[in-house]
């Protein structure tokens, strides 16, 4: 049996490891789990993206790490990235290999952080990041492809998809 609010398997007690929902509660409330689910969203707070930033060594041929940046200019929350795919204000710098990416956020308060590895494969192009709450309340990373010259359209695809802490 898997968890209502973000299918996660249950062990014997019931209670969802993920999320904390217990379904061995009776009620009689249709709407329970998504009530869960609501308040959960609503604890995600602050929600910002970093990622490497490097430049390029002429002397070695490499690309070098000189820091991080913030992709995105204000913070998200888990109800925005819920209901819609937040797109990042600052883009990532295009070379071959994969990146690291830091996922900051509180959960009712408290501070949490994942980081989480992309490898995005897309060509030429500048790179933005999708960030969008799936109904599993995982966060999946996107690519979105902005492309250098002429006037095609962004195209997405998901790099990642990463667990939160919703256990407070
Ligand atoms: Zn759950």
């Amino acid at each position: 049996m898997n968890c209502k609010v973000c299918n996660t398997e249950l062990n014997a007690d019931y209670v969802c490891p993920y999320c904390g929902y217990d379904d061995s509660i009776l009620t009689i409330d249709l709407d329970y789990s998504a009530k869960h689910k609501n308040v959960l969203l609503k604890k995600i707070e602050k929600i910002s993206i970093s990622a490497d930033i490097f430049k390029y060594n002429e002397s070695k041929n490499n690309l070098e790490k000189t820091g991080t940046k913030s992709l995105f200019k204000q913070d998200l929350d888990g109800l925005t990235c819920y209901k819609g795919i937040a797109k990042s204000d600052e883009w990532i710098a295009h070379f071959d290999g994969s990146a690291d990416i830091t996922v900051k956020y509180t959960f009712g308060g408290t501070k949490k952080s994942v980081t989480t590895s992309i490898t995005p494969d897309a060509g030429e192009g500048l790179w933005y990041l999708g960030l969008h709450i799936n109904e599993e309340l995982r966060l999946e990373v996107g690519l979105c492809v902005v492309p250098v010259s002429g006037n095609g359209s962004p195209s997405s695809m998901q790099l990642a998809t990463v667990d939160l802490d919703l256990i407070a």
